[in-house]
């Protein structure tokens, strides 16, 4: 279906400013900052699916940042795709390990992930629900100072129908 992604991510959004707000995050401080494009985004998506997906990865700065801090949710485009993307202040991920958090069950270093609990299935399964889209995952990040998150999608352009 047809939906505008500036829509999705701003309803994501005010859930967890809820969800922060009402302190179901225990103590920890978070602030969850948003910088869109003003331009409304079109996207040919799976609702759920893609709602899915930037839960996973909003969970995890959560999840992964734990002094809190601040987290920061990008929208824009390029000249033929919509870019989101999400970035924490929190524990981030080894160089060695970044290529590999896409993959089923892994988890960066045991001793972290049993103290977090999960199953290591959130970014393959992301992975997967973007691939059935045509678009893109990817992530960088520094240890100790955070991890953006990017989403890539299809754009589609209504441009030409306004012109006829
Ligand atoms: P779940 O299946 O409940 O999501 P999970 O969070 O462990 O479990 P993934 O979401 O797939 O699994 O993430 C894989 C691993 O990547 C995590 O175990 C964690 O080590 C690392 N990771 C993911 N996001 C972040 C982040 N924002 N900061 C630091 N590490 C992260
Ligand atoms: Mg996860």
């Amino acid at each position: 279906e047809y939906i505008s992604i500036n829509d999705l991510l701003s309803h994501i959004l005010d859930r967890f400013d809820m969800m922060v707000q009402s302190g179901a995050l225990r103590d920890k401080n978070y602030q969850i900052v948003r910088d869109f494009t003003k331009r409304t985004l079109w996207v040919d998506v799976d609702q759920d699916k893609i709602t899915q997906v930037i839960d996973n990865i909003m969970n995890n700065a959560l999840k992964y940042s734990p002094e809190g801090g601040t987290i920061t949710c990008r929208l824009m485009e390029t000249h033929n795709s919509v870019v989101m993307s999400i970035t924490d202040e929190g524990m981030g991920i080894p160089r060695k390990d970044l290529s590999h958090i896409f993959e089923r069950f892994y988890r960066v270093d045991r001793a972290r992930a049993r103290s977090m609990g999960g199953t290591g299935l959130g970014l393959a399964i992301s992975k997967e629900v973007l691939l059935l889209h045509g678009g893109r995952i990817w992530a960088t990040s520094l240890e100790n100072k955070g991890s953006t998150f990017f989403i890539s999608l299809p754009y589609v352009s209504f441009e030409e129908e306004e012109w006829s």
